[in-house]
């Protein structure tokens, strides 16, 4: 065992004691926002005197924020959930970053999402979004590797500990993300494909997903944005830390990606084949636009099959999905493949409900305005 590992489960055997005292009626309350990157989240915690009873009960906050300047910026809290690190009756608090006008800050997008949102909820819109991430040590190995390289050939759902690493993470967050009330339904191991020619291996990578969902509306961002804080909250206490880069390991690897499920009232009902099928003509128009909102950072999640819009019933290699279920009931939602695992899903959810159901996103594939960026 590393000093590393060994001053982990010392520091983790300690804590347990502290987290054991009484501390009466009081409530640590964890308030957590995505700072100015627009992809990390930072927190911090305060006392209220008593266990708030929903979101109205916890009171806005400030922090600072470095914007060029640094200025000071008010967290108002938008969705609580309960806390699985120090337990009932704490809470963590999901918020929203306002600049000293009350006007939501330039990265965030959870605002405009929200307003989409209001506008297509009679469409009922759900999501359910596949977060892949990969696990690295504290010296930048991708967990598991030796020095030369990648020790195994791994397999999407592969068993076995010569075939997959890090389980005990993807099971710790699962459970700790059904304690705090997020609508997490389900993970899976996960691999990355190496493609030669056209010889596709698939390499154990210390890469996992988890599936959120169903969620309606604004809810699957502020689900998913939650799933993301437990899993790095996690990951602290088992010193190994998760990437979420569409691209986290150099060379000709596969990427990282956060599929997103999408459905209608319509498209759920029976014969809502044609209602998927005319989202995705939709979608194929604007396909470019698309692709700048599900990837931050400009083409890391540059495989082939997503420049050039692609489509297919139950073959995975393409932009847009309709899983083969779907196909057999007549009826269900689609898969849209592209966004990268470091994407913000406010965005994402947005510019799917703008393109696929807001009748100004027709037909051509100009830039507009109002798409989320
Ligand atoms: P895959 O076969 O692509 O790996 P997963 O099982 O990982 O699929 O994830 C499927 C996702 O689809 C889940 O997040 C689930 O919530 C979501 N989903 C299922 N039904 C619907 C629906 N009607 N509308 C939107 N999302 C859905
Ligand atoms: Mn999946
Ligand atoms: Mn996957
Ligand atoms: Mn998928």
């Amino acid at each position: 065992m590393s000093v590393l590992s060994e001053s982990i489960s010392l520091h983790k055997t300690v804590k347990k004691y502290y987290l054991s005292l009484d501390k009466g009626a009081e409530c640590q309350v964890t308030y957590i926002w995505i700072d100015e990157t627009g992809e990390n989240l930072r927190c911090k915690t305060r006392t209220l005197n008593k266990e708030p009873t929903g979101i109205r009960d916890i009171p806005e906050w400030s922090t600072c924020w470095v914007d060029g300047n640094l200025i000071e910026v008010t967290l108002v809290p938008v969705r609580m959930f309960r806390d699985p690190f120090t337990l009932d009756p704490n809470k963590l608090v999901l918020c929203e970053v306002l600049d000293s006008n009350c006007v939501p800050i330039g990265s965030n997008q959870r605002s405009q999402c929200a307003k989409v949102m209001e506008e297509v909820k009679d469409f009922q819109p759900w999501f359910g979004m596949e977060q892949e991430y990969t696990l690295f040590s504290l010296d930048g190995r991708p967990f598991g590797w030796p020095p030369q390289g990648c020790p195994f050939t791994g397999a999407h759902c592969a068993v076995g500990i010569d075939k997959v690493y890090g389980r005990d993470i993807c099971i710790c967050h699962y459970k700790a993300c059904l304690y705090a009330g997020v609508k997490i339904c389900g993970t899976n191991a996960e691999s990355s494909q190496l493609a030669v020619g056209d010889r596709h291996s698939f390499w154990g990578e210390s890469k996992w997903e988890f599936q959120v969902g169903l969620c309606e509306g604004i809810e699957m961002g502020d689900h998913l944005w939650m799933a993301r804080y437990i899993l790095h909250r996690v990951c602290e206490d088992f010193g190994v830390v998760a990437s979420l880069d569409a691209k986290p390991i150099k060379g000709n690897i596969g990427t990282s990606g956060c599929h997103t499920n999408f459905s209608t009232k319509e498209m759920r009902s029976e014969g809502g084949l044609q209602f998927i099928e005319e989202a995705i003509r939709r979608l194929s128009k604007r396909h470019s636009q698309h692709l700048r909102v599900y990837d931050p950072h400009d083409g890391a999640n540059n495989m082939s099959s997503f420049h050039d819009f692609s489509t297919a019933t139950a073959h995975r290699n393409v932009s847009v999905h309709i899983p083969g279920h779907v196909c057999r009931m007549g009826c269900g939602y689609l898969e849209d493949r592209c966004p990268a695992a470091n994407c913000n899903p406010y965005n994402v959810m947005r510019a799917l409900v703008e393109t696929c159901l807001l009748e100004t996103a027709g037909e051509d594939d100009n830039e507009r305005e109002t798409m989320a960026s």
